[in-house]
């Protein structure tokens, strides 16, 4: 019996149930997507409905439905972000991962403050203002323990460029005490972001082999404590291709009602990376439970029907062609011109001491090549922080969110860093396509945020920075 039950919210039975009863049924399918339109979210039952949709007909309705709900709540903008890795040691072994602790080819990096800075200003010089740092389980004593993490968090907001600084600090890290979440919240982060990675215990144990990770429970109700300790923006995420998706997907809405009912929020943003291939991982390269690219679409398309003010985050894992389809299906926030080496940016591809990446990326471009396709595609490319900064976090952003008053803010703080960034950072050609989508969505507002978006642009063109509502 584990320390940390999760049984109470957890139902594998109720899952099963619901996915071997769900049949597939026209009318219900177009029930569902009908009250999908209302942006109230879906029940268990409602996403295993959505689930059974095979026909391309039906298909082609999910996908509409799924457009019109995410140009609904978050109109053009595209939240842009990158990964920061500060450290490859890890004591799990995780079968999927390049990191894994038998993977003893790996030259193991746990950069020092000097490094986390260099890596921090070269994002900064690209025109970076969230990051999102990472590392694996390996905060022991000789690294300095939890400590190492407070530290790298603080060597990230020190660092000051000409060009400006990292606004909001997110965190992928491995399951904390609600102390040390405490402390995380002290420090200044964003998002804690945490992957159940599968919710199939079975399947959790056959590919979890040793280290901490193993235990299940510990890590799905790491949530829990991190909200007991104030930390109520929190991230999650699946591990496509250990087992069957769509029971994964039920799980993960158990877990998201788990965490309404206990917290009044559930989660801040869900992530469904699928597995790549990694060095020293011959699962990585034949996944058990393969997602199809006609898969992956629609578990986007469902996710964002299911959980409408839920920010749907999507990786360079996958390759350029398929995030792009992705976009308008309802992801609203991607990283770009990623490295996942500790000290890759400062470093290049190799990296510090050639550390390998902990997976293969699918897309390669620069943040300017991003920034200016989603120019050219009608999109707001963000970089917005302001509701964590301006303490519109947790249950605070779902009562604006809901209403759809968040809109009134997200539209002008978008386009006030979109212009920000093309002043600042952008190239030549990068900037034309950018002014046009700035033209292009002030046309498509509304008289009020018009007005308070032209007021905001107008101070970032006279020189002012960091201007937000
Ligand atoms: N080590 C911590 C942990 O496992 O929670 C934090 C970060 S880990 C570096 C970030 C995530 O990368 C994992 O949660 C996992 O979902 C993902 N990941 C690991 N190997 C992967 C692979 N081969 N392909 C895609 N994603 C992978
Ligand atoms: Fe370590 Fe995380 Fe990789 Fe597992 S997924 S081996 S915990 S870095």
């Amino acid at each position: 019996m584990s320390q940390y039950p999760t049984s109470d919210w957890l139902r594998a039975g109720e899952v099963d149930e619901l996915l071997q009863g769900a049949v597939r049924d026209d009318a219900k399918i177009r029930d569902v997507l009908h009250k999908a339109r209302e942006l109230k979210g879906l029940s268990l039952a409602e996403v295993a409905t959505l689930c059974q949709i095979a026909a391309p007909q039906q298909i082609e309705e999910l996908f509409a439905t799924a457009r019109s709900v995410k140009a609904q709540i978050y109109g053009q903008r595209m939240v842009l972000f990158a990964p920061l890795y500060i450290s490859n040691v890890c004591g799990n072994e995780c079968t999927y991962c390049a990191f894994r602790s038998s993977n003893k080819a790996l030259p193991r990096v746990a950069l020092k403050r000097a490094e986390i800075q260099s890596d921090t200003a070269e994002l900064i010089r690209q025109g970076h203002k969230r990051l999102l740092l990472v590392a694996g389980e390996g905060y022991s004593a000789a690294n300095g323990g939890f400590q190492y993490i407070l530290d790298a968090i603080a060597s990230v907001y020190d660092v000051t460029e000409a060009s400006g600084n990292i606004r909001r600090l997110n965190v992928n890290l491995a399951p904390l005490e609600v102390d040390e979440f405490r402390q995380l919240k002290q420090a200044g982060i964003g998002t804690y972001q945490l992957f159940q990675e599968s919710y199939h215990r079975n399947t959790y144990a056959a590919v979890h082999l040793s280290g901490k990770k193993r235990d299940f429970d510990w890590r799905a109700s790491a949530l829990d404590r991190a909200m007991q300790a104030g930390v109520d923006d929190v991230g999650m995420g699946l591990l496509l291709g250990l087992h069957d998706w769509r029971f994964e997907l039920l799980s993960l809405m158990q877990h998201i009602g788990h965490l309404e009912q206990r917290f009044g929020v559930g989660c801040h943003t869900v992530s469904v990376p699928r597995i790549e291939p990694a060095d020293s991982s011959a699962l990585s390269m034949a996944p058990p439970a393969p997602v199809s690219d006609a898969d992956f679409r629609k578990i986007i398309a469902i996710l964002r029907l299911a959980v409408p003010y839920t920010g749907i985050i999507l990786s360079t894992r996958e390759s350029a062609p398929i995030r792009r389809e992705c976009y308008a299906l309802g992801v609203s926030q991607i990283s770009a011109g990623s490295r996942t080496n500790p000290g890759g940016y400062s470093a290049g591809e190799t990296g510090h001491q050639h550390a390998a990446g902990q997976f293969q990326l699918g897309d390669h471009r620069r943040l300017e090549e991003v920034v200016d396709e989603l120019a050219q595609l009608g999109f707001i490319p963000s970089f917005c922080t302001a509701c964590y900064r301006l303490g519109r976090t947790g249950r605070d952003f779902m009562d604006l969110a809901k209403p759809g008053l968040i809109r009134q803010k997200c539209d002008p703080n978008a386009l006030t860093t979109f212009q920000e960034y093309l002043l600042d950072f952008a190239p030549q050609a990068v900037c034309s396509s950018g002014e046009d989508a700035i033209d292009r969505a002030l046309e498509a507002m509304s008289a009020r945020p018009r007005r308070t978006a032209e007021r905001m642009l107008a101070k970032i063109r006279c020189g002012k920075r960091d201007v937000c509502c």
